[in-house]
């Protein structure tokens, strides 16, 4: 991971927005930004080298993981420890320029700020910029990726076992959720969703205690958290054999039914820019690692979705998720 490019990269952000600093408070745009993994503290970005700050409860862990960056280990808390050094140390100087991250920090911790930095701090809102970095990811962040959809891929795959008639939903869930802690899964990237029947028909049907019935879809949509990576996998596969509607359904062709955005950004998170739906301005660029996840849910009846990650490469795309993509019948 480059991290010395990465906080180049973000001081050049400083000087077009006319910033002397900027605080980051999202986790993932940390461990971006200087590696950290753990799940408190904040990053100072300046001109200069970059400040971590966090408490005794991560020394170890920050000492361990930091690239380029300097630990302040503080009893107050982390944004208040912050503040007080930004006061402390430019007293004397112009009013500071000190950004923040509008979507990543709470009214309450804007007070703080406000609290403790000199009246005169011009406080200014900014919004996506690590985000946008992350977009384009390095050679050794797809490495890592790709390893997270192999496991996924290779847990759909057993999956298939588990999925019986008469077995609940959140049954086989909690299967495909121990197997992939067994197999080195830090955690799942979010909620699995396993939708059976008429079920299928909620693009969200995170598992539930119902009963896997006889026959109809099953929507099958999880992924795993590997080296810090997420993958995103969706299968659909019909249980019994299916009729002429269910076909039908599967090869879709049925827009009216396609009810949400086409698919998103993964990699740190699970949904990350770019996002992909209709009004989207963003250019795809390569090195970006997006879902295709169209699908279709018709009321009363049932859902059908399948998802890939895709790399998008200089000449085109390129598949990451090996699974195929016929329907398969249990
Ligand atoms: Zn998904
Ligand atoms: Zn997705």
């Amino acid at each position: 991971m480059n991290y010395s490019a990465r906080q180049q990269n973000l001081r050049r952000f400083l000087e077009q927005k006319k910033l002397d600093d900027v605080v980051v408070t999202h986790m993932p745009n940390i461990r971006y930004l200087c590696g950290f993994t753990g799940s408190y503290g904040v990053l100072l970005m300046s001109h200069s080298q970059p400040l971590f700050f966090t408490d005794g409860r991560y020394i170890e862990q920050a000492r361990t993981e930091l690239r380029g960056t300097r630990l302040v280990v503080s009893k107050t808390p982390a944004l208040a420890a912050t503040a007080s050094w930004l006061s402390a140390k430019r007293l004397t100087r112009r009013p500071l320029a000190v950004g923040f991250e509008s979507e990543h920090l709470s009214v309450s911790y804007l007070s703080i700020l406000r609290e403790v930095l000199p009246s005169k701090t011009r406080l200014r809102a900014t919004s996506g910029f690590v985000e946008k970095a992350r977009m384009i990811k390095e050679p050794e962040e797809i490495e890592r990726i790709r390893a997270a959809i192999l496991l996924g891929s290779s847990l759909f795959s057993q999956a298939l076992k588990w999925l019986r008639p008469g077995v609940a939903e959140s049954v086989v869930a909690a299967q495909i959720e121990y197997a992939a802690r067994r197999r080195g899964a830090e955690r799942m990237s979010f909620e699995t969703i396993v939708a059976a029947g008429t079920r299928s028909a909620r693009p969200h049907g995170v598992a539930s205690s119902q009963p896997i019935p006889l026959s109809g879809f099953v929507v099958l949509d999880f992924g795993v958290i590997l080296a810090g990576y997420c993958s995103d996998m969706t299968r659909t596969v019909h249980l019994g054999p299916p009729g002429r509607r269910a076909r039908r359904m599967y090869e879709a062709g049925l827009g009216r039914y396609f009810s949400h955005s086409t698919g998103h950004g993964v990699g740190l998170e699970i949904h990350e820019p770019p996002r992909l739906a209709k009004g989207q301005r963003d250019i795809l660029r390569p090195g970006m690692v997006i879902t295709i996840e169209p699908g279709i849910y018709i009321p009363g009846k049932g859902g059908v979705r399948i998802e890939d990650i895709v790399l998008v490469t200089e000449r085109g795309a390129e598949v990451l998720t090996p699974t195929t993509k016929e329907l398969i019948t249990l």
